[in-house]
């Protein structure tokens, strides 16, 4: 894949295709800026190639035409000019592809940086609208696509407006060749034992990923809601647990392949259950025999925790997508949490994909600990599937 070293970009103008969509509490403050701290490195190189630097981002998912300010990037703006140190404010747009945005545009010198406002608040992105992505075209000379983490979509800042460049004058940012590098490898060599960590709500959404690194791995961990379809489809009563009755037959095919591989399969033993899905009630701890009618388990127990240990005690690459339990609410966090310590300890290449799951790692302070964090949950996905991202290919056609 072709990368901005790859290119001619001293004192061009160049757009910049970010995933700036980071979380906020309901103040509006960035809870986390790791999305922006990944793609430093990028604009960082094109300031120091004295290049008008065009960024643009989604955030969120505001109603195309009205601009309503929570779905602003300004507090990205002003994340940025922190983090990347510089004296010159960030130019922030008003608009995406109107009047402020072109003329702000037009006035850059070398080295500044114009933030377009929320792509989304134009119809034209999600629906890849030809004529958007050529407005979107028209403010550079070169394209580069560094949201890893919107490059599973096919919208128009990744896709159609790549179409405006012949391919000297489009590229891969720093943080897109990283996260593609590293889940290629990961999955073509990786060092064995590797072990698959998979939780969160349903199956559903991990199916393919799941077929597909049945395949590939030796140990497959399963914990979170999903857990629940497995064990089910092995006989147990599992209550109101979450299970997706039309998965059953899949998730039994996934264990039968598993077991033809000599692919060894766990599942929790115990969970945290409760009659309610809230904090405010009575927890059992109960094996999974013994989960009453009526109860649901909102997070693995101490004896899962203990047999995942012993599973990942002789790891050496480890993939994790998807919390153990509820981990939102405190009190079904636990098996989350442990199991981020736990892989945060061991001396594996330990990789962490999912939004959700990266939020945990961060709770849990293990965030450095870990080799490698992925910005993109759903393109992450995309790529353990063994899919090619749309914004990937459109880089290359
Ligand atoms: P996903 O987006 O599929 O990775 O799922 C993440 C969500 O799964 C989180 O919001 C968790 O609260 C939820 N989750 C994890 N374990 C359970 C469980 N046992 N029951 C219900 N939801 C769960």
């Amino acid at each position: 894949m072709k990368t901005i070293k790859d290119l001619d970009i001293d004192g061009k103008r160049v757009f910049i295709r970010c995933d700036f969509n980071v979380p906020k509490d309901e103040f509006g403050n960035i809870t986390d800026d790791r999305r922006i701290r990944e793609a430093l490195a990028t604009i960082r190189y094109c300031i120091d190639r004295e290049c008008k630097i065009v960024l643009a981002s989604h955030y969120e998912r505001p109603q195309p035409g009205k601009y309503e300010e929570r779905f602003s990037l300004k507090p990205v703006a002003k994340r940025l000019h922190t983090l990347l140190k510089i004296k010159n404010e960030i130019l922030m747009a008003e608009d995406v592809v109107g009047e402020d945005a072109k003329s702000k545009a037009a006035s850059l010198e070398s080295g500044d940086i114009l933030l377009l406002e929320n792509l989304r608040y134009e119809a034209g992105e999600t629906s890849n609208d030809e004529s958007f992505a050529k407005e979107l075209a028209s403010f550079a000379d070169v394209y580069i696509n560094d949201a890893f983490g919107a490059c599973h979509r096919k919208h128009a800042s990744i896709d159609a407006i790549t179409r405006y460049f012949d391919q000297e004058h489009k590229a891969a940012g720093f943080l897109m060749a990283k996260e593609i590098n590293f889940f290629s490898k990961m999955l073509e060599e990786p060092i064995r034992p590797f072990v698959a960590v998979v939780g969160g709500s349903k199956v559903s959404g991990k199916l393919q990923a799941m077929i597909k690194l049945v395949d590939k791995v030796d140990k497959i961990i399963i914990g979170g809601g999903m857990a629940f379809t497995f064990l089910k489809a092995l006989g147990y009563e599992v209550g109101n647990s979450l299970v997706e009755d039309d998965l059953l037959a899949e998730a039994e095919e996934i264990m039968q392949k598993a077991k033809a591989r000599g692919v060894k399969f766990y599942l929790p033993v115990d969970v945290v259950a409760a009659a309610e899905f809230s904090e405010n009630t009575t927890v059992k701890y109960l094996p999974v025999q013994e989960i009453p009618e009526g109860w649901m388990g909102l997070d693995i127990g101490p004896a899962s925790i203990r047999l995942f240990r012993e599973a990942l005690n002789d790891a050496k690459t480890i993939i994790w997508n998807g919390p153990m339990g509820v981990y939102e609410m405190d009190r079904y966090s636990k098996g989350s949490t442990m199991m981020s310590n736990i892989i945060a300890q061991t001396h594996a290449t330990t990789v962490v994909g999912g939004g959700d799951t990266a939020d945990v790692v961060n709770r849990a302070g293990d965030i450095d600990e870990m080799t490698f964090v992925s910005t993109g949950g759903g393109a992450s996905l995309k790529l353990l599937e063994g899919e090619r991202l749309p914004g990937v290919v459109a880089l290359q056609a």
